[in-house]
């Protein structure tokens, strides 16, 4: 496939892979490492698969600065199936679990956690249609099981760039911004992030725990949802999806190979560029407050509804796609994810500009 008939492409998951992962990884759906069979045709019991598993677990603990004290799985079952892991290994019925509400997703986690046990919100910008972040919970109480935050909030673009301590198990959901920055993993008890923004193709979620954890699991739960066990089979309880997880290997070795700390420059870069020229523009406003941005959705809407009709329709003509909100929060969203380029946020820029001057 030829970069020059690649659309310029915004999405906000599944969202767009590095070149060269899209490369190797055609080719070893044709042939896998000289090895005469497709990747697609190899077991997930097969040394092949073994060597995928052992580098891309080694990888993501390499990138995130871990030790042996953190266990990493690749499951399946998406975002929402963490949702429902979270509570159901480490929320007893008589406990309460602190969830912060600064999105959709984690409103959403939180009612999964319902399920198993009692919740309480710490803190919750629901009331602002989370425009912009909560406060961080003044008072954490001791005694929850854990507290559960989403560091990126991937359908109204806010995003905590500063993570204080927390005195209760800390649990992220850190599906949209992994890997965008350096950050401490090391403040988490576990967190999850699914693969299709950051880390590779959709069908398997990542999962880093901290070993201790695995003492906190009281409730009896089959095999297949406990932590526990996926730990004790190392991920591969049943057949893995080997495609998903060799796509993954691909982009944690490209995202190795330019390092998260040049990935965080170009992702700054990227997000004061299109904010800058939101700031600018005539015929465009940020929806976030400037202090709660993310670097990696950046959410904003036309002056009107009919401007961004011929908007949307202008800057498809023009080969980007990808821009239109989420269909819960409307108007536009540019997801800015690892793989995006500077050139990709300028293309999206000059059209702006373009469309600016053709329409003021
Ligand atoms: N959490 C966050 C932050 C997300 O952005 C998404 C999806 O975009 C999810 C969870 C849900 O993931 P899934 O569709 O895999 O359940």
């Amino acid at each position: 496939m030829k970069s020059a008939s690649r659309k310029i492409n915004f999405n906000p998951g599944p969202a767009p892979l590095p070149q060269t992962v899209l490369e190797q990884a055609a080719a070893a759906v044709l042939d896998y490492d000289n090895s005469g069979q497709s990747i697609l045709e190899i077991g997930h019991r097969s040394k092949a698969f073994d060597a995928i598993l052992a580098e891309s677990k080694q990888l993501v603990k390499e990138l995130c600065g871990l030790g042996d004290d953190y266990e990493v799985l690749w499951l399946h079952g998406g975002g929402r199936l963490q949702f429902c892991m979270v509570p159901m290994n480490f929320l007893n019925e008589h406990d309460t679990a602190g969830y912060i509400d600064s999105g959709a997703w984690s409103h959403e986690a939180m009612e999964y956690a319902r399920y198993y046990g009692h919740t309480t919100v710490l803190s919750s910008s629901r009331a602002d249609n989370y425009r912009r972040l909560p406060e961080w919970p003044a008072d954490i109480p001791k005694d929850l099981a854990y507290v559960h935050l989403t560091t990126n909030n991937t359908i109204y673009g806010t995003q905590w760039q500063q993570i204080p301590q927390c005195n209760a198990p800390l649990i992220a959901d850190m599906s949209s911004d992994i890997f965008c920055c350096k950050r401490d993993y090391s403040k988490f008890d576990l967190f999850y992030a699914v693969a299709q923004k950051n880390i590779g193709a959709a069908g398997v979620t990542l999962v880093v725990l901290k070993r201790d954890m695995l003492k906190k699991i009281k409730r009896s739960i089959p095999p297949m949802l406990s932590y526990a066990e996926q730990v004790a089979k190392n991920s591969v309880l049943n057949t893995s999806p080997v495609f998903a997880i060799y796509t993954a290997l691909l982009t944690l070795r490209w995202t190795k190979e330019k390092s998260v700390e040049a990935i965080e420059k170009e992702n700054r870069e990227k997000a004061a560029l299109l904010y800058g020229e939101l700031e600018r523009n005539s015929l465009f406003i940020p929806l976030v407050d400037k202090d709660s941005r993310s670097m990696m959705n950046v959410c904003f809407s036309a002056m009107d509804e009919t401007t961004q009709h011929v908007f949307t329709r202008y800057s498809e003509e023009r080969n980007i796609t990808g821009i239109e909100g989420h269909r819960s929060a409307g108007a536009f969203r540019a997801s800015l994810y690892n793989a995006v380029s500077l050139r990709d946020v300028k293309a999206l820029v000059d059209v702006m500009q373009e469309f600016e001057k053709q329409y003021q």
